[in-house]
């Protein structure tokens, strides 16, 4: 079975092509080829990275900004030129895509009709910078295989679908519920992925365990698991709330905008771009959102990047203090994403914060760069994963068992 996943990011293009035989193995396989467009290197540009599991590769830099033209070229070097690993698009047998907003609509994935394109469509209002990519990706392999292939929608928010009320709704008049503004929850399929997974590496049965996942990447947000359920999640109506991430402020007093607004002379298009793109570890440190290049500068003595990341662990400590509250107790910590998969200080200082507790740390494996693995020492009170996050092979899973369940 060959499975191409597509995951659009607001800036970004992620692909890859797994194939397997029709048992869908344990671990994920090599993908046979993976490609990229990134358009944050340069204004108008569109960078593409294509390389394959045979070891061919292709790099080129093309001067569009339409998501749609990138798209298809990125497509055909699946079955064209030295990164050729089909012989013709309709060698695919299934097309899943990441949509980052399903609305209340959609708590499960779900096979690509014209009406899950309406509702992708509709839900832009609740992710302008996602949900169009999403649809554009999903129109773009209609325009180039036709609706013969089925495409598959798996949401970022499904997998916190059943949060309780309680943790659901804002404090605001109850109609703001009843109009959908209230707290959804994202990473959903990468929080699924590693409770999942956390089960397999501790030999537990998902069902009997309670535990935070800890998704730090660009954009940083925890789950509280229990009985494989969100229960609860730092992120809310949009990718905003919660932590303190790369460039993303996280939550702040609503007093504050109104006060930015009002007396600061703030256009909501200011508001968005400081809340988004202005702020949490770029903001402070006025350097990088990119926690490597604080860490160098706190190394070179810059005391705005220590103050950056102080804020950035104090927030975490409190959001996993609230998660922990949520469960009533905790079976495993998973560390996951770009920081949480390689920073062992973030791990070290937002553990160390609840020693209290009995957690504890090996410092020794903490700094082996390990994944997949328990670094907690034997006589911790809980254990403490750090795991890879894999949501294109999440994704696929989810395609393969939709189309058998349609067999
Ligand atoms: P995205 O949310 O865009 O998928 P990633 O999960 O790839 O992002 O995480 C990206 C972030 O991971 C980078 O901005 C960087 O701060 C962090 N990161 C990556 N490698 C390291 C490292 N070795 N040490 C500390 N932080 C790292």
């Amino acid at each position: 079975m060959k499975i191409l996943i597509l995951n659009a990011g607001s800036s970004s293009q992620k692909s890859c092509l797994y194939e397997f035989n029709s048992k869908l193995p344990d671990r994920p396989p090599h993908p046979l080829w993976e490609a990229q467009i990134d358009w944050t290197r340069q204004q108008g540009i569109a960078a593409l990275h294509v390389k394959t599991r045979q070891g061919a590769t292709l790099n080129q830099e093309i001067a569009t900004t339409s998501r749609k033209e990138m798209t298809m070229t990125l497509l055909k070097t699946l079955w064209a030129g030295d990164t050729q690993v089909i012989p013709e698009p309709a060698a695919l047998d299934v097309v899943g895509h990441r949509v980052v907003h399903g609305g209340q609509e959609y708590q499960h994935s779900t096979i690509v009709t014209p009406a899950v394109k309406a509702a992708i469509a509709r839900l832009a209002t609740l992710a302008p910078a996602h949900n169009p990519a999403n649809l554009e990706g999903i129109e773009a392999i209609e325009h180039i295989l036709g609706p013969q292939i089925p495409q598959v929608a798996v949401f970022d928010t499904a997998f916190h679908s059943q949060l309780p009320l309680a943790a659901a709704l804002y404090p605001g008049p109850y109609e703001w519920f009843e109009q959908g503004m209230r707290r959804y929850g994202f990473h959903g399929i990468s929080h699924q992925y590693c409770a999942e997974r956390a089960a397999q590496i501790l030999g537990r049965d998902l069902r009997t365990l309670r535990l935070i996942n800890c998704h730090l990447g660009n954009g940083c947000s925890l789950a509280a698991i229990r009985e494989g359920h969100s229960i609860d999640t730092t992120m809310g109506f949009t990718p905003l709330e919660g932590l303190m991430m790369g460039t993303r402020s996280g939550s702040i007093d609503p007093g504050l905008l109104i006060h930015l607004l009002r007396q600061e002379g703030y256009t909501v298009d200011r508001l968005d771009q400081t809340l988004n793109k202005g702020s949490g570890l770029l903001g402070i440190s006025g350097q990088s959102g990119d926690l490597r290049q604080i860490q160098t500068a706190i190394a070179a003595g810059d005391a705005r990047a220590q103050l950056a990341l102080d804020l950035y662990i104090h927030r975490l400590r409190s959001s996993i203090g609230a998660m922990l509250a949520s469960l009533g107790g905790l079976d495993a910590m998973i560390f996951t994403a770009g920081v949480g998969e390689n920073s062992s200080l973030v791990r070290a200082a937002a553990c160390e914060a609840f020693g209290f507790l009995g957690w504890k740390l090996d410092s020794e494996k903490n700094e082996q760069r390990l994944i997949d693995q328990d670094l907690a020492t034997p006589n911790s009170s809980i254990r403490i994963l750090v795991i890879h996050t894999q949501e294109d092979w999440a994704i696929a899973r989810e395609c393969q068992k939709l189309l058998s369940q349609q067999l």
